[in-house]
C-alpha cells in the first residue's frame, strides 16, 4: 500500500498521467480574471498581467474555475499568498533560465499558454492523485498550499513544480520538431504503459530508463530525460547511472546522447548549460522577495 501511494506521489511530479498527451483545446485568448463572477481585480491580478501575460503570453489562474478542472475531485483553490510565492519561483527558475539559454522570444513562442494552480492534490474514486497538462498548452499545479513561504526547499520545488514544467514543455518542443526515432526503438520492448506505477526506481534505472515514469512509452521516457537531467546535479546523474549498473548504463547514455543532439541541433540548448543555469537560480530562491507585489 506503502508504495502504490509512492507513486502515486510520483504522478504528480510526473505531471502528467490519463492527461499527458491528451489534445484538449485550451481558449488562450481568455482573461485571466475569472469570468462571470464578481471577483475583484488583485494587487496579484496586475503583477501576472506585468509578469506573464506582456512579457510571455502566459495566463495564470490561481482562482478555482469548474471550467478548467474536473469537478469531481476535491479540489481547494491556491491560497492568495502561496500562489504569489509561487509564481515569482516559477518565473525565476523556470521562464527566465529558459529567456536565458535562447532568449526571451523563444520562451514566450513555446511556454505554455495557461497555468493552473491549485492547493491541494486530486483524488480519484480510486484513490488515486492526478497531475494535470494537457496538450501542451496549460500546465496545471497542485499542492500549491503545501508551499511554506518561510522556510522555502528549493529541491522539494523542483521536484513539485519544475520538473513538470520542463516535462511538458519537452513534449511542446516535440511536437514541433520531431526528434531521431532511433530514440523509441532503443527501449521499444521495455516500455509497459500504464503499469509503469509498479515499477521502482532501481528497476527503472537498471533497464536503461531514468524513471517508472519514462517506461509508459518512448515520448514519456523522452520528456523525463530532459526535465530530470536540467533539475539535477551532475552528481545526481551519475549516481543514476551508478545504479544502473552495466545493464541500464550504456542504454541511458545511448538515449541521452539524442536528447541532448536533438535540444542542441533542433532548439539550440545546451542541456548541460540549462541545467547549470536551473541549479543556478534554483540557488538564489533564497534571495527573491516572495510576498512584495
Ligand atoms: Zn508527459
Amino acid at each position: 500500500m506503502k508504495k502504490y501511494f509512492i507513486y502515486a506521489y510520483l504522478l504528480i511530479v510526473a505531471g502528467c498521467f490519463t492527461s499527458c498527451g491528451n489534445d484538449e483545446e485550451v481558449n488562450v485568448n481568455d482573461s485571466i480574471f475569472a469570468t462571470g463572477t464578481t471577483e475583484k481585480e488583485t494587487a496579484f491580478d496586475q503583477w501576472l498581467l506585468e509578469n506573464y501575460i506582456y512579457p510571455y503570453n502566459v495566463r495564470v489562474k490561481y482562482r478555482m474555475d469548474d471550467t478548467e478542472t474536473d469537478v469531481k475531485y476535491d479540489l481547494v483553490p491556491a491560497e492568495y499568498n502561496r500562489s504569489i510565492a509561487l509564481m515569482k519561483i516559477v518565473k525565476h527558475v523556470w521562464m527566465e533560465a529558459y529567456d536565458e539559454v535562447w532568449g526571451i522570444e523563444q520562451t514566450q513562442t513555446y511556454v505554455p499558454k495557461l497555468i493552473q494552480l491549485i492547493g491541494n492534490v486530486a483524488y480519484t474514486e480510486s484513490g488515486m492523485i492526478l497531475g494535470q497538462a494537457e496538450g501542451g498548452l496549460k500546465v496545471t499545479l497542485f499542492r500549491v498550499n503545501e508551499i511554506d513561504v518561510d522556510n522555502i526547499d528549493p529541491i522539494t520545488l523542483n521536484e513539485f513544480y519544475f520538473k513538470t514544467m520542463h516535462h511538458e514543455f519537452t513534449h511542446i518542443l516535440n511536437q514541433k520538431k520531431a526528434y531521431d526515432p532511433a530514440f523509441d526503438r532503443i527501449s521499444e520492448s521495455e516500455y509497459v504503459g500504464s503499469s509503469w506505477y509498479q515499477i521502482d526506481d532501481e528497476e527503472a534505472l537498471q533497464k536503461g530508463c531514468i524513471s517508472p515514469y519514462a517506461m509508459d512509452r518512448a515520448t514519456e521516457d523522452f520528456a523525463e530525460m530532459v526535465s530530470i537531467y536540467v533539475t539535477n546535479t551532475a552528481e545526481d546523474w551519475e549516481y543514476w547511472m551508478r545504479t544502473a549498473g552495466n545493464t541500464g548504463r550504456p542504454i541511458l547514455e545511448r538515449k541521452f546522447e539524442i536528447v541532448y543532439n536533438y535540444m542542441k541541433d533542433s532548439w539550440g540548448i545546451d542541456l548541460n548549460q540549462l541545467r547549470e543555469i536551473v541549479q543556478r537560480r534554483q540557488n538564489e530562491i533564497s534571495l527573491l522577495d516572495l510576498s512584495t507585489l
